[in-house]
């Protein structure tokens, strides 16, 4: 996972084994092994400049502290490379941070709405089954509405995840999605569930017709939160898609799914700083429970070995 990003830094790491002194050289050399492998991964580019810039700053003229306490409260002697990678580390979660997953959700009881939004493919049916499934979990009561009307395969594929979860689904034939939206609410009501969620139309690219669509869903029903499902497996592209999705709806946050397969992590590495809208969790597999909270610390972890 995020093979590409993590190349770069430890080529960084070997180049700093042993040495005592971080100087602006060997900063610079690291440095160059970081971007190349960042935009290798698809981050975008003003987020790699950046994110460069801050390391080089914080890490070039910055007097060495010589000893670090570590977890287990013995102090140790810091090397240039234990330096350098704490100010990476500090970086990137700054990057993708800060922690935010709450759904902003009514207290329970009351009825609350998410839209899942994305293009299609990129896994909103699956993780609208996934979240269905955490709400569960935390006592909620979910109800799926289907409004998916141009892929009957997504109506289906809705139904057999609730059926699996033992969640009602709602979808009725004929109906124009902003109606089945408004539908569905009631339909939460009159079966006593306190949660909607709704899983829209995708297409394969961005257009008109389906974020018109997607705002007369929004007027419609004023979902509590709404979120974008990407692929992390698409990198940039993702991004773009992230930015205009937020410009038209004004999303709550983001599901990047596929983070077990090779995603190269540009998109988890820019969405953040890109929108200014949090990554709430990770698709980490195709079954109901491999949905993870986002923890930029995590992830920076994870990145750095
Ligand atoms: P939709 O068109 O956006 O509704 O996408 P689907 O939910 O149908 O998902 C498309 C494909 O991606 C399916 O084969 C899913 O099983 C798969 N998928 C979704 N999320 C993940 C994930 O986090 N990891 C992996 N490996 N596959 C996923």
């Amino acid at each position: 996972m995020l093979e590409t990003v993590t190349k770069g830094f430890r080529s960084a790491k070997n180049r700093l084994a042993g040495k005592s002194e971080l100087t602006p050289e060997l900063v610079d050399e690291s440095l160059r092994d970081i971007r190349v492998s960042l935009l290798e991964a698809d981050v975008a580019f003003d987020v790699v400049k950046k994110f460069v810039a801050r390391v080089r700053e914080k890490a070039v003229g910055e007097v060495v502290q010589t000893t670090l306490t570590d977890k287990a409260g013995q102090k140790r002697k810091v090397s240039a490379m234990d330096h350098f990678i704490k100010i990476c580390h500090d970086e990137l979660e700054a990057l993708m941070g800060p922690v935010d997953t709450s759904l902003a959700l009514k207290p329970k009881g009351q009825l609350s709405g998410i839209m899942m939004v994305g293009l299609q493919g990129s896994g909103k049916t699956t993780t609208t089954g996934k979240l269905a499934n955490r709400l569960l979990k935390e006592g909620r009561k979910p109800l799926l509405v289907a409004a998916d009307i141009y892929r009957p395969a997504a109506v289906d594929q809705l139904k057999v995840l609730g059926e699996r979860l033992k969640v009602p689904v709602y979808h009725e034939p004929g109906l124009q999605p902003p109606e089945l939206a408004k539908r569905g609410y009631a339909a939460a009501r009159e079966q006593k569930c306190d949660v909607v969620l709704i899983d829209t139309a995708g297409r394969l690219a961005i257009d008109e017709a389906l974020m018109t669509e997607l705002e007369s869903i929004k007027s419609n029903v004023h979902p509590d939160t709404i979120l974008l499902v990407c692929d992390a497996m698409i990198g940039q592209d993702s991004v773009r898609t992230a930015a205009e999705f937020d410009r038209r709806l004004g999303l709550d946050g983001f599901i990047l799914t596929k983070l077990d397969g090779d995603a190269r992590g540009g998109a988890a590495l820019s969405i953040k700083e890109v929108t200014g809208k949090p990554i709430k969790f990770l698709g980490m597999g195709e079954s109901m429970d491999k949905l993870e909270e986002f923890r930029p610390d995590g992830l920076a972890g994870r990145i750095l070995g």
